[in-house]
């Protein structure tokens, strides 16, 4: 399902933005001081663009801290005025959206928590109304692409052409090596489902620790995302919240310079012209397989005439862990991966048995 939403492109409000969009700050304000030296530091590297500072914190267990409240908002109009970087902060309900406009903040984002609650999403939007803000809006905690696609179109509705989702990973069951795994496939899907819908990732709350921030963030380039949010603090180990995966400026641009960024098109001929050769393999190799896969059916069918026939099942257990055994012992020996191999002839063996026994179930 393709929508069809009028949604500027982040050059439409960031008109001398020309490379990926870098947002960074604090994860939450703390004092006026903190929030200054942090944006002091991050402004001068002309890689970042926007600066973000939490002011009200979403904190998933009481009597952590929770922020600086309002006051925040003059830190960060002062952090604005001083360094002439937009300025923005998470917006959780009606009270905050109509503060953080009142302030004038540049971006507004929408948490994952409140991403997850369309009521909540829809209080904020009612309160956007009119107005020309820029909305980020985070993924939902759970990879629920209709839940993010919804939130979006919730604040497109009251008029807002200004959105950017951020991908910031999902809630784990179990402990996991991430503090929130990333879900490229919920966010391909979202581009798929929203083709001119800016995307940037957050590989901090993905990673919940420094050392996964590059990984997660070459990866977000990889895929092709316009921007990276990522957290910084003046002094991350004294941090009053995320104090395990906040980095400070100086490790920020170090990191920055180890990346590399990738665009859609390369802008080169002879990029093209290979990259189209290449493509026509592919194209002919899938045409290959289907043609294959074809003729397999072919063959199911009759084995399957053959045992209804012969009154024999369409399922032969041995037969198929076999089978299985067989064709990963031989993935294997061709350098395919495992798991690849094994979905694939799960699918395709699902499949088999399904036309089998429609085959038996019908009257003929
Ligand atoms: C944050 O950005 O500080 C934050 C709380 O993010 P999330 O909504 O992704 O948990
Ligand atoms: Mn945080």
């Amino acid at each position: 399902m393709t929508l069809k939403l009028d949604i500027n492109p982040i050059k439409a409000w960031l008109p001398h933005i020309d490379n990926p969009l870098l947002i960074s700050g604090p994860c939450s304000l703390e004092t006026e001081k903190q929030a200054l030296d942090t944006a002091r530091l991050l402004a001068k590297d002309k890689r970042v663009f926007v600066y973000r500072g939490g002011v009200w914190k979403p904190r998933t267990r009481p009597g952590s801290f929770e922020g600086v409240g309002s006051i925040g908002l003059e830190w960060l109009k002062k952090v604005r005025e001083e360094t002439g970087l937009p300025v923005g902060t998470e917006v959780a309900n009606a009270q905050h959206t109509e503060e953080a406009l009142k302030a004038g903040l540049d971006v507004l984002w929408i948490g994952a928590r409140s991403t997850a609650s369309p009521f909540v999403v829809q209080e904020i939007a009612d309160v956007l109304k009119g107005s020309d803000a820029v909305v980020m809006i985070k993924n939902p905690v759970n990879p629920d692409v209709q839940l993010w696609m919804g939130a979006v179109e919730r604040v497109h509705q009251v008029g807002i052409k200004n959105i950017v989702a951020i991908h910031r990973g999902f809630t784990p069951f179990s402990d996991t090596k991430y503090r929130n795994y990333p879900n490229w496939k919920t966010v391909i899907e979202l581009r798929r489902n929203i083709p001119n819908l800016p995307i940037i990732c957050d590989p901090s709350h993905i990673a919940g620790k420094r050392e996964y921030l590059y990984e997660i963030s070459q990866k977000a380039f990889d895929m092709g995302m316009e921007g990276l949010m990522v957290e910084s603090h003046i002094d991350p180990s004294c941090a009053l919240s995320d104090a395990g995966q906040q980095l400070t400026p100086a490790d920020l641009g170090k990191m920055l310079d180890k990346l590399v960024i990738r665009y859609e098109t390369a802008n080169n001929p002879e990029f093209e012209t290979r990259l189209d050769m290449l493509r026509s393999r592919i194209d002919a190799i899938d045409s290959e397989l289907l043609e294959m896969l074809s003729s397999r059916v072919e063959i199911v069918k009759e084995i399957g005439k053959y045992k209804k026939e012969n009154n024999v099942t369409a399922l032969q257990i041995n037969r198929w862990s076999q089978l299985m055994e067989n064709r990963i012992n031989v993935g294997n020996s061709l350098n395919l991966d495992e798991t690849f191999v094994k979905i694939l002839f799960q699918l395709i063996h699902e499949d088999s048995v399904r036309m089998q026994t429609e085959i038996m179930d019908s009257e003929d």
